[in-house]
């Protein structure tokens, strides 16, 4: 039965699948053979296997039907569990095996056993569908959670696919005396086979960009911030509190500026070792983040020192809030080991009037850390603008900042 220009013939429609499966996986292959990760072996091993049942569906009538058939539809099974699998492993978890074999032997047995070919379509439709819903929901689960446009793509595929497969299923069990072989050109079956078709080319094209999204966002996520601590590296400190320092100074609007420092840490490395004293910093960091207001800059300036920028905040909200923090380090003890470190705190403000730059502010903050150092650490001291000898400091260049 032919009936209009979607009734392409489904063996050509076949070969074509093969053709896009099989170029898929040699173009991932390619690119990445030697440093698959994150799922992408499984992919490409997906696009291989749907190859095959490409072939085996295309033989129809050429080879014995527990090849064309039941075979086949066991290495369709094979390809969506391989892919669900790609997909947890993008997420950074373990598959466990059984997920892998799993779902094609009981597609084998399904077909083995049932030998009603009505059944047969009906059960497996449904199967299909169900897993391709299950696979949309899996893709759009894990972190991070704001990266998720190449993931709604391949979630949008998957549930495209699930339609037509539980489309096709229900309607081989409704209207039984309507079910034509698979083979048959029809403009059903054209669109049928062109969507799957476009799925394969799409749904690959999705998983490519949900590691293209993930590893920008890795990338800047290294660039921008301090491994240790995770708060902005100097670099990028010095760039944003440019800006809001501009911003302050168009909206005349003020803002301070504090520089941490922790008391004698070198004695808490020389006493208990490096690792405590990077844990030392994680939670100071913590503390600090605890304290401030999502729009302050925390950044870490050098190794055990700190810097926060706090816009529209004037010095004396800022001062009250350093004490606060002076106090809450004093008070707790940071690491699992029971000592208790101190930090000294410099301050200063921008407060309109008095121009000052980013540098004259580090500077004057820097001044007011010295002092509180001098005068016997674990204390705050600010500098209002205008005070203080401060000469402005040399903000360093930009490819030798942290
Ligand atoms: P002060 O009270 O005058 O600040 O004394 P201090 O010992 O804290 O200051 P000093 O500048 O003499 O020593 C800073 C120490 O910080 C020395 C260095 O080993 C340590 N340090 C710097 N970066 C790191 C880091 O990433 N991890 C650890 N564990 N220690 C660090
Ligand atoms: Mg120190
Ligand atoms: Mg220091």
């Amino acid at each position: 039965m032919i009936d209009g220009p979607f009734a392409i013939n489904v063996q050509s429609m076949l070969i074509v699948m093969l053709v896009s499966s099989v170029l898929m996986a040699a173009v991932l292959w390619f690119a990445f053979a030697g440093r698959f990760r994150d799922g992408l072996a499984k992919w490409t091993t997906s696009l291989w296997v749907q190859a095959l049942a490409w072939l085996l569906f295309a033989g129809r009538g050429l080879v014995p039907d527990v090849l064309a058939v039941a075979a086949a539809n066991g290495l369709l099974a094979l390809t969506w569990a391989l892919q669900f699998a790609a997909i947890i492993e993008f997420r950074r978890r373990r598959v466990a095996p059984w997920l892998l074999w799993a779902p094609p032997a009981a597609i084998l047995v399904l077909f083995l056993a049932l030998d009603d070919r009505q059944l047969q379509l009906a059960a497996s439709g449904l199967l299909y569908g169900a897993a391709n819903i299950l696979i949309a929901v899996s893709v759009l689960r894990g972190r991070p959670r704001h990266i998720l446009r190449a993931r709604w793509l391949l979630a949008g595929c998957y549930t495209l696919a699930a339609v037509t497969l539980i489309v096709r299923g229900s309607g081989a069990w409704m209207e039984p005396e309507g079910l034509e072989t698979a083979l048959t050109a029809n403009s059903y079956h054209g669109f049928l086979y062109l969507g799957t078709y476009a799925l394969i080319v799409a749904g690959s094209f999705a998983f490519l960009l949900m590691h293209k999204e993930r590893s920008d966002e890795e990338t800047s996520r290294l660039a921008t911030t301090d491994p240790l601590t995770g708060v902005f590296n100097r670099r990028t400190f010095i760039e944003l509190a440019e800006q809001e320092l501009a911003r302050s100074r168009r909206a005349g609007t003020s803002l301070a500026l504090m520089m941490l420092d922790l008391d004698h840490f070198k004695r808490v490395n020389d006493t208990y070792g490096h690792l405590t004293g990077d844990e030392v910093l994680v939670s100071f960091t913590r503390l600090i983040k605890d304290c401030v207001r999502r729009g302050d800059l925390v950044v870490r300036y050098g190794g055990e020192e700190f810097c926060v920028l706090l816009p529209g905040t004037s010095l004396s909200a800022a001062t009250a809030l350093a004490e606060r923090i002076r106090a809450t380090c004093a008070a707790r003890e940071l690491t699992a080991k029971s000592f208790r470190v101190t930090a000294s705190i410099g301050l200063t403000a921008y407060a309109g009037g008095i121009d000052a730059t980013l540098g004259d502010l580090l500077a004057r903050a820097d001044e007011a850390l010295y002092r509180a150092k001098d005068e016997g650490r674990n204390r705050v001291i600010a500098l209002p603008p205008g005070e203080g000898a401060a000469t402005t400091q040399r903000i360093l260049p930009l490819e030798q900042a942290g």
